[in-house]
């Protein structure tokens, strides 16, 4: 366990917002929790548990205490007649822990290589992207019950997933600390290769029978063709989650605009980009202050230098105003705002 005092967050937020945390403290293991949980003054604060930082932003300084996981680890837990069972620490970093599992002949994750942040934060929002979400791969977690000190291994039923949500964005949000992830991978492995892009670069390359590499390299080389850099331009991916609507209010919609993008779901809703409605009210390129929309991708506001957190959120309540103003429908946030 580390303790630091009035520690600058902007390089621990990957839209490089300022603020900073009045005590922070690194954890590496179970053990460190415990200790923290016990600490007389410690153990009596308000918690924020922060992982890379690619999924929050920024708006004051943080008078709670940030805790900064920093569990390591990763291995094959279990090998099983149709899946295998692979466990990684929390503070692992998302994307080499996905290299990893390919590189180990344990593919299934593919579709999800090159999204930022940490292994403990993947179930937080459920993390999905090109035709697959973590509910999918999902075995268990263990987490470090901030009330009590205790370990507790909480299956998918309690991690209740949903679009970009879980329990941990609710009733267990600020309670723990998720420590180890378990994944389950299926085997045989089978490429997921229904998204569109991924269609594209099938036909594209003339491949029958893609590998997991190959897989991980297109979703890769997609990704860095839409999605700005944040190591290049501050920024916390999708702002804005895709809006889920029924079928009569999608009609609706489209009878006013008839070339709304919009994908059927397997319950029979509707989800509509949210990127297509922010670009159709005229916002690309748009800022507020030193906050912007990206310009080839509407759905992704951006820090164009020295952006605070108060401009990225004035900017984002003006766009859900004026798409509530033309399309009736109220756009969520998808980052944590703190
Ligand atoms: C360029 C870019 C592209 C992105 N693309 C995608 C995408 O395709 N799909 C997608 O789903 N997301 C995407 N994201 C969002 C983000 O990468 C994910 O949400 C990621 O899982 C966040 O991880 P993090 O470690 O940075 O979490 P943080 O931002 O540090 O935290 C996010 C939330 O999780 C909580 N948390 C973090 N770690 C723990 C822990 N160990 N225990 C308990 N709570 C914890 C925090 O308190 C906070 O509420 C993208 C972000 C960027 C910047």
């Amino acid at each position: 366990m580390h303790i630091e005092s009035g520690v600058s967050l902007r390089p621990h937020n990957t839209f490089g917002l300022p603020a900073v945390a009045h005590t922070l403290v690194r954890v590496a293991s179970d053990a460190d929790v415990r200790r923290v949980v016990d600490h007389p003054t410690l153990g009596a604060a308000p918690v924020f548990v922060l992982g890379g930082g690619s999924n929050i932003i920024l708006t004051r300084d943080m008078p709670q205490l940030v805790l900064k996981v920093e569990v390591m680890g990763r291995r094959l837990v279990e090998t099983r007649d149709n899946e295998w069972i692979v466990e990684a620490g929390a503070g692992e970093g998302w994307h080499d822990f996905v290299m990893w599992t390919i590189e180990q002949g344990l593919p299934g994750l593919e579709n999800l290589a090159l999204i930022p942040g940490t292994v403990g934060a993947s179930p937080v929002q459920n993390i999905g992207a090109y035709g697959i979400e973590l509910a999918e791969r999902f075995e268990s977690l263990d987490a470090v019950d901030l009330r009590t000190g205790l370990t507790v291994t909480l299956g998918p039923e309690i991690c209740a997933f949903g679009y970009r949500d879980s329990v941990f964005k609710h009733s267990l949000a600020g309670k723990v600390v998720i420590t180890r992830v378990r994944f389950r991978l299926p085997r045989p492995w089978k490429p997921v290769l229904g998204y569109l892009e991924l269609e594209r670069k099938l036909a594209e390359t003339g491949f029958t029978r893609p590998t997991p590499q190959q897989v991980a390299n297109w979703v890769i080389d997609i990704r860095r063709a839409k999605l700005p850099d944040p190591a290049v331009i501050g920024n916390a991916g999708s702002f804005f989650k895709n809006p889920v609507v029924t079928p009569e209010q999608c009609r609706d919609i489209i009878g006013r605009d008839p070339e709304i993008v919009h994908y059927p779901m397997p319950d029979g809703s509707m989800k509509l980009a949210a990127g297509w409605m922010i670009d159709a009210c005229g916002w690309k390129g748009k800022s507020v202050g030193q906050a912007g929309v990206y310009e080839k991708q509407a759905l992704v506001l951006v820090n164009r230098g020295d952006a605070i957190g108060s401009e990225v959120m004035t900017l984002a309540k003006a766009i859900q105003e004026s798409v509530y103003g033309r399309f009736g429908i109220r756009l969520e946030t998808e980052p944590v705002v703190v």
